[in-house]
């Protein structure tokens, strides 16, 4: 090991930092996040050391660097040197080498006697990560990694465990104390205190220790602590690219035992489950019937009473055309506790990846998602109001009824030669985005043998593609 890591209390205690610049002022936020007294000493400041100064934040002694200024400093605890004058860094090294005060001069492992490792922060958990100055840009990948897995309601979990540490402390001896919180820090406890869950987590922990008081009073039936119970993710999963996953998405698909998909959801979100979960398709079959909704809601009640984490996947988001709540209805009624993790819809996903955006302050005020496929029975499709609202209209489930489409937004007066962009497949890899018009619209999806999953976006944000070209993910189809 190259650097022993502590983590050091520098509380109400004086840290200097020599330079006024940006890098300087980048260490100065974390010795001020820690909570020491922080002077500054530098000529000038920059921008941001301004900014700390504005606040209050830290104190500025305005002078170069020497010992003779150091005067009214006692006891410093740490020394950073961020200058860009080398022979400034080296006069600080030495002098405070030889007091004995660490010191780092930063981007400098040959003059530090500590680095400043990246941080993953869930105070009061903190996770400190160092490639022993080998590579600082490493080490922020790395942290990056960790941020996305590690959520950060691993806050509230460890101050609610701390609130307990001396209670329990009392109560059990050093050995017996590990074997409990090795127990209670598993499966559902965890699950229900990092995920907002916290009242509940906190009744969990307390009826494990009221068992324990039992215990010491001579009652030994102990309440056993559930590895987890039966709970259903309903989960966004996107429109396609596994990287609009949201992080809350992937955490629970990997927790979960089972998996039932639809059609929509790409292969590659589902290879990042856990390699022993169940997957069950419920999505349609070429010459299959699909499973009908409600055995799909049954499904998951079933499951769930089985203990399960049951992970419902659907493509986008759950709650835009997704029948997530007509699931969610039934585990109500069942009692069985869920959870619904929003997912990037198709509309943003897909004009995204196309290179428009849905609203402009010049073109279009609102945007309208709307389906173009309708139970019998639905309300009516206010086309009359559509044609006139001036609104970005998204058709999902529109290819088949296009000409129903087109002749009804004609008729209420939308112009002929309002831009219509087709996307099938969008932000996937094989995404294929047509650009036409109103009237040409049917016979282009008909030519260009546009198949589902696709989108029918209407509305002159489709002509800011000109201008934002080089955000579309792929070449674009022009068909008028
Ligand atoms: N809940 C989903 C929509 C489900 S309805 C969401 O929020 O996106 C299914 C329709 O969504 C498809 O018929 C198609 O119109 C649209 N859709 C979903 N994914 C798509 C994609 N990758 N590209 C184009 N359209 C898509």
């Amino acid at each position: 090991m190259d650097y022993l890591p502590i983590f050091m209390n520098i509380k109400q205690q004086h840290c200097l930092i020599v330079g006024g610049g940006a890098v300087a002022a980048r260490k100065a936020d974390l010795f001020i996040q820690a909570g020491a007294m922080v002077t500054v000493m530098s000529p000038q400041l920059g921008t941001e050391m301004r900014f700390h100064l504005a606040q209050g934040k830290i104190v500025w002694q305005m002078a170069e660097f020497s010992p003779s200024q150091l005067a009214g400093l006692l006891n410093i605890k740490l020394v950073i040197c961020a200058t860009d004058v080398q022979a400034v860094n080296l006069a600080v090294y030495h002098y405070f080498k030889a007091l004995n005060i660490p010191v780092n001069v930063a981007d400098q492992t040959e003059y530090c006697d500590f680095i400043l490792p990246a941080i993953v922060d869930r105070a009061p958990m903190t996770i400190a990560i160092s490639t022993g100055g080998r590579s600082p840009v490493l080490a922020r990948v790395m942290k990056a990694r960790l941020e996305t897995l590690i959520p950060h309601g691993f806050s509230q979990l460890t101050d609610l465990v701390g609130r307990y540490r001396q209670q329990v402390k009392n109560l059990l001896n050093e050995e017996q104390r590990k074997g409990f919180w090795e127990k209670v820090l598993t499966g559902l406890f965890i699950d229900k205190a990092v995920h907002g869950q916290e009242g509940e987590a906190e009744a969990l922990l307390q009826t494990q220790i009221n068992a324990l008081h039992a215990n010491a009073d001579g009652n030994h039936e102990s309440a056993a602590m559930p590895a987890h119970q039966g709970e259903v993710y309903i989960i966004g999963a996107g429109p396609g690219d596994p990287d609009l996953m949201t992080f809350k998405a992937l955490r629970l698909l990997q927790q979960a035992d089972v998996i039932l998909y639809d059609r929509l959801v790409a292969p590659e979100i589902l290879d990042m489950a856990r390699r022993e979960a169940e997957r069950i398709y419920v999505g349609k079959r070429e010459k299959w019937h699909k499973v009908a909704q409600p055995d799909i809601s049954q499904m998951l009640v079933d499951l769930a009473k089985q203990g399960k984490r049951v992970a419902r996947l659907k493509g986008g988001d759950p709650y835009i055309f997704g029948r997530g709540a007509e699931e969610a209805e039934l585990l109500v009624q069942n009692n069985i506790p869920f959870q619904v993790v929003p997912g990037i819809t198709a509309a943003a996903g897909c004009s995204a990846y196309a290179g428009f955006p849905l609203t402009h302050r010049d073109y279009a005020q609102s945007v309208s998602l709307i389906t173009g496929h309708q139970q019998a029975g639905a309300q009516e499709i206010d086309y009359a109001r559509l044609a006139h609202s001036g609104d970005t209209m998204v058709f999902y489930m529109g290819i088949k009824n296009a000409a129903q489409i087109q002749r009804s937004l004609l008729a209420h007066g939308l112009s002929p030669t309002m831009p219509v962009a087709i996307i099938e497949n969008g932000t996937r890899a094989n995404q294929k985005v047509t650009i036409t018009d109103l009237t040409q619209m049917v016979q282009v999806i008909a030519t260009q043998t546009i198949k589902p999953p696709a989108l029918l976006i209407i509305g002159e944000v489709i002509n800011l593609r000109e201008r934002l070209r080089a955000s579309a993910s792929t070449p674009i189809q022009e068909a008028v």
